[in-house]
């Protein structure tokens, strides 16, 4: 048997994981879209690094996130591919939306994990926008920093 010295993306991108996700992982480099983004997202759920899902959750949702929850989750889950549905890029300047199936072993075969989710530039980063944590209320600031009230922001784009 010859030794393994490649690792293929578990994001399923068919490059290897070391010049694709392994490089955001380590932070050697940042996402380019929303896109490259939710793959990497995907990625580190494969490879039960929360570190990293907490680090692309929007900063001020990061204190919000369970910890806990997301590595039992990570570690009860068995994964078994990812298709990206569609990328919409320009939301807004700031805002993109990717569409997913996430698949996963359970006891009565494959599932699937269908989201639309939200992505947001912030200082020239991609931020996940995580609808399942306690969100602003209507009139609030928005949650991503663009200074407008949650509602004429992540809010109205977290409906569609
Ligand atoms: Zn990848
Ligand atoms: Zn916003």
């Amino acid at each position: 048997m010859s030794p393994k010295t490649t690792a293929l993306c578990p994001c399923q991108s068919g490059a290897d994981y070391a010049s694709c996700c392994g490089a955001l992982h380590c932070g050697r480099k940042q996402a380019d879209n929303a896109e490259q983004l939710m793959r990497s997202r995907y990625a580190a759920f494969v490879l039960k690094q929360i570190d990293y899902i907490v680090q692309t959750t929007v900063p001020s949702q990061q204190a919000l996130l369970e910890r806990e929850a997301l590595q039992q989750w990570a570690d009860n889950t068995i994964w078994q591919g990812l298709k990206i549905l569609s990328h919409r890029p320009a939301l807004g300047k700031t805002h993109s939306a990717v569409e997913f199936e996430a698949f996963f072993a359970t006891e009565n075969g494959v599932q699937t994990h269908h989201e639309n989710s939200l992505f947001v530039k912030i200082a020239d980063r991609w931020f996940f926008v995580d609808p399942t944590v306690p969100l602003p209320k209507q009139k609030q600031p928005c949650l991503c920093g663009s200074g407008k009230k949650f509602k004429h922001c992540c809010g109205e784009l977290l409906c569609l």
